[in-house]
């Protein structure tokens, strides 16, 4: 019963969802692999490093991601985006150049995407509690009323004073669509500085393939089937230097009369997006920007989405609906390539 389940197991299942085909890591028994695995911002992180032979850059990488759930996390009582929560309607909150930067950064892709990527969806996601031991179908007034408090047009942004305020008590932002792709870009920083070449970041499926496979090879990355519950994958990306990111209707749902509830919300109606998409993925060099684009496409939908990614320059695209096409954006192409039968590649 999926449905049901904690979400900390349900996440267990989903850091599986991305498949690395990277045969030269797993067969070359002469390379040693660092690798961790570990829980941080809500889900399953992997990291692996295949041409640096230290476990205290891993320790490092580890700390830095706590560090940033402890500024960014709702669910943590006193982090820098429940402070700003905290008081809405009442202070500015002074942060971090961290978060204030990454606000900022996210404030922009609200606008960019017209608010279908709108992190002060907060009352909205807390009240459906998707993915926790709370989540439920609420009623059409409480909907009503948490969409009030919506709105990043009243996120006011004060960089003279590196503070953040929301206008109206109630509101919340909620830094869900973003928070790990910026994680995943620190990471890749600080293995840059530490002069690492090669290596795999896997922040629950917000990917980075950092350089290449020490053979010199790209990495080969595996796209999920959205409907497999095995995690089997519809096609494989050939990139290096690249981040992945896919936002999903299938990463986290529950079923009730039939109709599946997921986590990416349409801030025009208070729901969980209902379009034909049932996964978006971004590739591009900046993994905060693509895990904000994955989840603005797939508010958007085929044609926004593309339209949208078209204007970026490089930033590539696959869409894959719920009849089963694939649409992928011009810069992809040459770099997918589909291996299940149950999908068609429409262009
Ligand atoms: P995942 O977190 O599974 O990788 P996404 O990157 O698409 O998937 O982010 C989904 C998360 O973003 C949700 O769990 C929620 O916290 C937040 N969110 C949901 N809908 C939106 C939206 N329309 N705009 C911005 N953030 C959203
Ligand atoms: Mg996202």
């Amino acid at each position: 019963m999926i449905h049901f389940m904690k979400c900390k197991t349900k996440i267990i299942i989903l850091s599986f969802l991305f498949i690395f085909i990277c045969s030269g890591c797993i067969s070359d028994k002469e390379e040693k692999i660092y690798e961790r695995t570990d829980y941080a911002l809500g889900t399953i992180n992997k990291i692996k490093i295949f041409d640096h032979d230290s476990k205290e850059l891993l320790d490092i990488l580890f700390e830095r991601l706590n560090d940033i759930e402890n500024k960014m996390s709702v669910n943590i009582e006193n982090s820098e985006i429940s402070n700003i929560n905290n008081n809405a309607g009442d202070t500015p909150i002074k942060v971090s150049e961290e978060t204030f930067k990454l606000v900022k950064k996210a404030v922009n892709f609200c606008e960019l995407s017209g608010g279908a990527f709108d992190i002060s969806l907060g009352p909205v996601i807390k009240l459906w509690g998707i993915g926790t031991e709370n989540q439920r179908v609420p009623d059409k007034s409480e909907i009503t009323k948490a969409l009030q408090l919506t709105g990043y047009k009243k996120i006011i942004i004060d960089s003279e004073n590196q503070s953040i305020f929301l206008k109206d008590k109630g509101m919340a932002l909620d830094l869900g669509g973003i928070a790990k792709g910026h994680a995943a870009d620190e990471i890749k920083r600080i293995l840059e500085e530490n002069n690492v070449r090669s290596a795999i970041i896997d922040l629950g499926g917000n990917i980075i393939a950092h350089g290449k496979k020490t053979d010199g090879t790209e990495w080969k990355v595996g796209i999920q089937d959205p409907y497999s519950e095995r995690n089997d994958y519809l096609g494989i990306l050939s990139v290096s230097d690249s981040t992945i990111v896919t936002s999903g209707a299938y990463e986290r749902f529950f079923i009730e009369n039939n109709v599946r509830y997921h986590h990416i919300f349409d801030g025009k109606t208070g729901y969980p997006c209902d379009n034909e998409v049932m996964s978006v993925t971004i590739v591009s060099d900046i993994s905060e920007d693509a895990d904000a684009l994955s989840t603005a496409c797939f508010v958007l939908g085929v044609e926004e989405g593309m339209k949208l990614i078209d204007s970026l320059p490089g930033t590539g695209c696959i869409f894959v609906t719920k009849d089963n096409k694939i649409y992928i954006s011009n810069e992809l192409k040459d770099k997918f390539q589909l291996t299940s039968g149950l999908f068609t590649v429409i262009g």
